[in-house]
């Protein structure tokens, strides 16, 4: 089980992965289109972020092998020494954060599905989104990569149907859900499309897929250029726009129905805040010293680079 001490020092916390570099994966194809023509924006070796020359998906090369990215995600991701780099401060910590963010997020749905039904989350961490849901009466069940969050949500949130592994590994019954969500996950999955055509199938004919991730061509996002805070290069794999999206979604034969920055802001810390603050320029955190002394206080932070996307079986 995964051990949740707030007060364990920096020291115990993990660092990014170090793979040799004749071990990462340059022959990525483009999702989208399947070419390997790209153009690089910006390189930070071994990474590069690339655009594709058909269909202008933004992606990151070379890859860390398979193996990597999924023991990653294990420990040391959810309690991370650089955090703005790579994983989490401390996830867990942050769990009523989390649950505020996912009260908000869970007001789309409510939209769309006014009334209770069945709620699968891939990719689900610790299960404070699903926890939202069951408080509101919906039936949950979850698929987490990662052990430890798995074990969190079963044992600390009392989460029963919350299984670990990918969602292919899993025996759910067709045309099960009324929801499937994917919140902050796409864009860590080697193969998004595999994942939605799963999506698809576990979806009933009048359920919704929502999904959330980062978008590349948000005016933050352009403003901040190599410095935006999503550019994670081991584990941010796509980078998706309105237009690459929306294709990724009709591709596997999802129509879309609303895809909106609106709802797509987050509950954080002012040291969260204060350490992103980094991204911007190195000297802002000092600057912003001061306000160290409200560190614990939460804020409404929506920079709108990201969105949530809604969408039916076409
Ligand atoms: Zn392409």
């Amino acid at each position: 089980m995964f051990s949740h001490d707030a007060t364990a020092s920096a020291d115990e916390r993990a660092r990014r992965p170090h793979v040799p570099t004749a071990a990462l994966r340059e022959n990525i194809p483009c999702i989208l289109c399947g070419t390997n023509d790209s153009v690089t924006l910006f390189a930070e070796p071994p990474f590069r972020i690339v655009r594709c020359t058909e269909c202008s998906l933004v992606y990151t090369l070379p890859r860390l092998p398979t193996a990597s990215i999924s023991e990653m995600y294990q420990v040391g991701y959810w309690r991370s020494a650089e955090a703005k780099d790579f994983g989490y401060t401390d996830y867990l910590h942050d769990r009523d954060r989390y649950l505020r963010t996912f009260r908000l997020r869970s007001k789309v749905i409510e939209r769309y599905k006014p009334t209770v039904g069945r709620v699968l989350d891939i990719g689900c961490a610790a299960g404070f989104f699903l926890k939202v849901m069951e408080e509101k009466g919906w039936d949950t069940t979850g698929v987490e990569l990662s052990a430890p969050m798995a074990d969190y949500a079963r044992t600390e949130l009392k989460l029963n149907n919350v299984f670990t592994g990918t969602l292919e590994e899993q025996q759910f019954g067709t045309e099960s859900f009324d929801v499937i969500t994917l919140w902050d996950v796409i864009e860590h999955l080697e193969d998004p499309r595999a994942v939605l055509a799963t999506a698809k199938r576990l979806l009933k004919n009048d359920g919704i897929l929502v999904l959330e991730t980062q978008n590349v061509e948000s005016v933050f996002a352009r403003l901040m250029g190599r410095r935006w805070h999503h550019y994670k290069f081991e584990e941010h794999l796509w980078h998706f726009s309105p237009t690459t999206l929306s294709a990724l979604l009709r591709l596997e034969s999802f129509s879309l129905t609303e895809m909106s920055a609106r709802r797509a802001g987050k509950f954080v810390t002012m040291n969260f805040a204060i350490e992103r603050s980094a991204r911007v320029h190195k000297t802002l955190p000092q600057l912003l010293r001061p306000l160290r002394c409200l560190g614990g206080l939460s804020l409404y932070v929506n920079p709108m680079d990201e969105l949530i996307a809604v969408a039916g079986k076409a």
